[in-house]
């Protein structure tokens, strides 16, 4: 599950309708960590000027006067797709409920590496089809699906911060296991532009921004979040 794209919404745009961004923030809160048959995108625009670019993703939000209209199925990539509207105005605790179990379907039912615009189409119906199980349980498996994203979300933990927080995990990531103070030699950074990166990786960029009359100017000037070295 990517972060969850949105736009600015009702805090800072003038013509937002619901907070895009709190929608945004519950809803990658909701769905992290949940293992699926290929990556999951999602956004969520404040209104039908579409910034955050909803359909385009596996799941895009865009907020209405009086709700939310969900759209399922979008994608980018070398074949586009817009997803496709599958309810409109609905309130956020009805939307939520919809995603979860147009997710906990897809994670059951989709192919290894099947994205969710492939896997909606190789449904017998399609759209309508999808539309019927998870708003009208036409399969009577919404309330076992409900159950299953409720077990996701109360067992979510973050694998990363276990790691951190046990001496015997974190001892497996050392270059050497015989030597675990010694860094790997082969591994360097280098500085770009006042960025931290691995040393070979900005071959060819300061052509193209010698080309834009960039060259030697680095790209952001004024404050900046200071990144250190890892520990
Ligand atoms: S989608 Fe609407 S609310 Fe969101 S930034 Fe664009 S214009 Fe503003």
């Amino acid at each position: 599950m990517r972060t969850v794209k949105s736009c600015v919404g009702t805090d800072w745009c003038r013509y937002g309708v619901q907070d895009s961004v709190g929608l945004a923030v519950a809803l990658e809160l909701r769905y992290r960590g949940l293992r699926s048959p290929h990556k999951l995108k999602s956004g969520v625009s404040g209104c039908a000027r579409e910034c955050a670019e909803a359909r385009s993703k596996d799941f895009g939000i865009i907020a209405t006067e009086t709700g939310w209209n969900l759209y399922l199925g979008g994608n980018g990539g070398f074949t586009p797709r817009h997803a496709e509207l599958i309810a409109s105005d609905l309130d956020t605790t009805t939307l939520v409920r919809t995603i979860d179990r147009f997710l906990m379907f897809y994670v059951r039912t989709a192919d290894r590496l099947q994205r969710t615009a492939p896997w909606i189409e190789s449904l017998e119906g399609g759209i309508d089809h999808l539309r019927d199980v998870i708003m009208s349980d036409s399969l009577g498996i919404c309330a076992s699906l409900d159950e299953q994203m409720a077990r996701h979300v109360a067992g979510y933990a973050d694998e990363w911060a276990a790691v951190l927080d046990d001496p015997d995990k974190l001892e497996r990531f050392t270059s050497f296991v015989n030597a675990p103070g010694v860094p790997d030699p082969t591994i360097e950074f280098v500085d770009h532009l006042g960025r931290r990166v691995p040393a070979g990786m900005k071959d060819g960029q300061p052509t193209d921004l010698a080309a834009l009359g960039l060259g030697g100017v680095p790209i952001t000037d004024g404050a900046r979040i200071p990144m250190g070295a890892p520990a």
